[in-house]
């Protein structure tokens, strides 16, 4: 059996609970042979996991999980061997920290009206200086202040899109977000194109555009992909000339997915290497 690779995992740079120094050692621990860094909106990890892999023959492929937004919808691109220097991707992943932040803000001061022992403090507290901030982070100061049992159920009740609190993430549309991946020399691919959000706006004439803006591949296999199968996808990657790629958007211990739950084959991952120009992967 070849070794697994699995190129969808967070660190506490975004919403991970593990550092990416950490994240190396799970994914070294779960007998990877790739393993992606893709913090939402950020590389900011990736010096610390190149460092942390060193020696343990693990390589480490460097991307970022991008924020665009469509009718409402988050719509994530992943972006594989993007040159982290783009000043055109540095702008726009500030941006969109940065608005992140304001919208984090903006549903902890209407959650704080009903759950008064809460405070914006408490959500500081659960991020590292510099992280993506989410609604995990939310999620975990709830938790913190007894109000959830775990992320997860924050995520159920008080964080759900429909809960009464939840705010939309203003972000650049996919079309945009995958020209500035592949304008960085990165290789762009729809994460979990199934989820809820996606999965509607994702049609023939939307894919049809990506794909001129340089889209490379879909995450067909994922978890969330609940809507349309992981077959339905993979056929739809397939149609449009695109490489099929599954992961587990491993989140430590803030979410039940495990590294190599799903997994990308050898040759998806040498054809995304062949295509970016960006950077390249880190050999430990
Ligand atoms: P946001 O981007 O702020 O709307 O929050 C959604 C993010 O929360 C996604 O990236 C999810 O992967 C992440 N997340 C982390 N832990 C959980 C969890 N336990 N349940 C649901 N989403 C989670
Ligand atoms: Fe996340
Ligand atoms: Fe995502
Ligand atoms: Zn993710």
């Amino acid at each position: 059996m070849p070794k697994p690779i699995d190129l969808h995992a967070h660190s506490s740079v975004s919403d991970g609970t593990e550092t990416p120094a950490q994240l190396i050692r799970a994914a070294v621990a779960a007998g990877l042979d790739v393993v992606a860094i893709t913090d939402h909106d950020s590389t900011s990890g990736w010096t610390e996991a190149f460092d942390a892999a060193r020696g343990t023959g693990l390589t480490v492929l460097p991307g970022l999980e991008l924020s665009t937004q469509l009718q409402y919808a988050s719509v994530h691109v992943l972006g594989y061997l993007v040159d982290p220097t783009n000043a055109a991707l540095v702008a726009a992943t500030a941006q969109i920290r940065e608005e992140r932040l304001h919208r984090a803000e903006k549903m902890v001061a209407r959650i704080v009206k009903d759950y008064p022992r809460l405070s914006w403090d408490d959500v500081m507290a659960q991020t590292t200086p510099g992280a993506t901030v989410g609604r995990p982070h939310i999620a975990d100061a709830l938790v913190a202040r007894g109000y959830a049992s775990d992320r997860s159920a924050a995520f159920q009740s008080i964080l759900h899109w429909q809960g009464g609190y939840y705010q939309p993430q203003e972000a650049p549309a996919p079309v945009v977000g995958v020209r500035l991946i592949a304008e960085a020399g990165g290789a762009p691919v729809i994460a979990h194109p199934g989820a809820r959000g996606p999965e509607q706006l994702l049609n023939d004439e939307r894919l049809r555009q990506l794909v001129d803006a340089g889209l490379f591949g879909l995450e067909a296999n994922h978890r969330d992909n609940i809507q349309g199968s992981p077959e339905k996808w993979a056929r739809t990657a397939r149609e449009f000339g695109l490489v099929i790629t599954g992961s587990s958007d491993y989140h430590g211990e803030g979410k039940p997915n495990r590294l190599a739950e799903n997994t990308t084959s050898r040759e998806v991952y040498e054809q995304i290497v062949a295509h970016a120009t960006g950077t390249v992967p880190f050999c430990g």
